[in-house]
Order: structure tokens, then sequence, then C-alpha cells
């Protein structure tokens, strides 16, 4: 039945992008921003310092340890953790509410931990799970990067080994070989009608 599918589409969706580190999730999520502004994208707080051109309140609201607790103990967050054994992120809460309230889906570029809170605290919401087209793939991408030091790399890598493994408790899988490819099935799995 068509207008049973048309108002399923239509009914504001959250949906959580997450997968290794240097798969391209923040690649993926901007090229989703560039074409789709009436998805909201969630900006997450972190501790960790900011890299060269990230912007506060854009990248990610920039907060101090201290901060960050309060948000937690406020109950703030949607979700929260400690991400690579060293710093913490989370999705405020309030902005994510208020999207789905005006009627917007919600896409969260968060990381494994974070996604199976997601699945408890908002049980509709599509898990995403995004991955490279090959382990050698995603080793090449996160040394093109350059923004982590050897030990870093070393660290996030061990992760991505954890995190694979966890694709298959997720609802999808998208494999990130193109960008735009990528991208565009991430948002017909949000299910935004364009009519
Ligand atoms: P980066 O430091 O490279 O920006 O992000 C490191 C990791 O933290 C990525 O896997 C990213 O998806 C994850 N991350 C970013 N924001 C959040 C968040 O709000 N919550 C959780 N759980 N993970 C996040």
């Amino acid at each position: 039945n068509f207008s049973a599918r048309r108002n399923i589409a239509e009914k504001p969706r959250v949906a959580v992008l997450a997968g290794p580190t240097a798969v391209g999730k923040g690649t993926v999520a901007n090229a989703i921003r560039a074409h789709n502004p009436q998805i909201h994208l969630s900006v997450s707080a972190t501790t960790r310092e900011p890299r060269p051109g990230e912007i506060d309140g854009v990248s990610y609201f920039f907060v101090s340890e201290e901060e960050f607790l309060r948000m937690v103990a406020a109950g703030e967050l949607l979700e929260h953790a400690i991400v690579h054994g060293q710093a913490m992120y989370g999705t405020p809460r309030a902005p994510v509410e208020a999207a789905l309230a005006a009627g917007n889906s919600v896409l969260l570029e968060i990381d494994i931990q974070g996604a199976r809170q997601v699945r408890i605290s908002l049980p509709e919401a599509r898990l995403i799970f995004l991955l490279p087209p090959s382990w050698d793939e995603l080793v090449r991408r996160l040394n093109a990067r350059g923004t982590e030091t050897e030990e870093q790399k070393t660290q996030r890598l061990a992760t991505a080994v954890v995190e694979l493994a966890a694709q298959s408790e997720f609802d999808c899988r998208v494999v990130n070989a193109d960008v735009s490819t990528a991208a565009q099935q991430v948002v017909d799995l949000l299910g935004i009608n364009k009519e």
C-alpha cells in the first residue's frame, strides 16, 4: 500500500552511523549535510582537544571534563562513552528532541558503545554500520589522515578490530568505497521522503 509506505517514510527517524576509526564517518556525514539540510546532524560534546580546522559548536562542543561530567549527571546526554581510551564523547539530548519535534530526521555519528546505548534509549533508531572496502584500505585512510601519532594509530586500529566484530549487532551495513554512494545509501536508510 503506497500511502501507508509514505506515512512511514515521512515520520522523522533517528539513525546512528557508526563504524571503525578512519572509515570516513565524518566525510559521509558531511556529504549528507551538504545535500540534505532537512536532516539534523547531531553535534557531540567531547573532552578531547580540537584538531586544526575544527570549530566549536560545529564539529563538536569542546568542553572540560568537569563540564562533561556535569552534563552526564544532569541527564543532558542521550548517550556517552570513553572512546579510544582517551576522551569522553556524548550526544546532547535536547537538540535531538527539538529536531524530531520539528519533524526532522536526525543522524548521530557516534561510536559503537554509544550505538548500543541508543538501541536501548531509542529502540526505533536505525543502526547503520559503515565498513571500509578492506582492512588495508582502513589502515591507508588512517595513515593518510595524518592527525594521529603512531601510538594513537596503534590504539585506534586495536579498537577497530573490536568494532568490526560488532557489525552484526547493527540493522544495516554500508560499505564506504565511494563517499557520495555511501551517503546516498545512508539517506535512503533514513527514509527521507524527498517528494
Ligand atoms: P574523533 O576524535 O576522531 O572525532 O572521534 C573519535 C570517535 O568518537 C569516533 O568513533 C566517533 O564516532 C566517536 N564519537 C563522536 N561523537 C560521539 C558521541 O557523541 N558519542 C559517542 N559514543 N561516540 C562519539
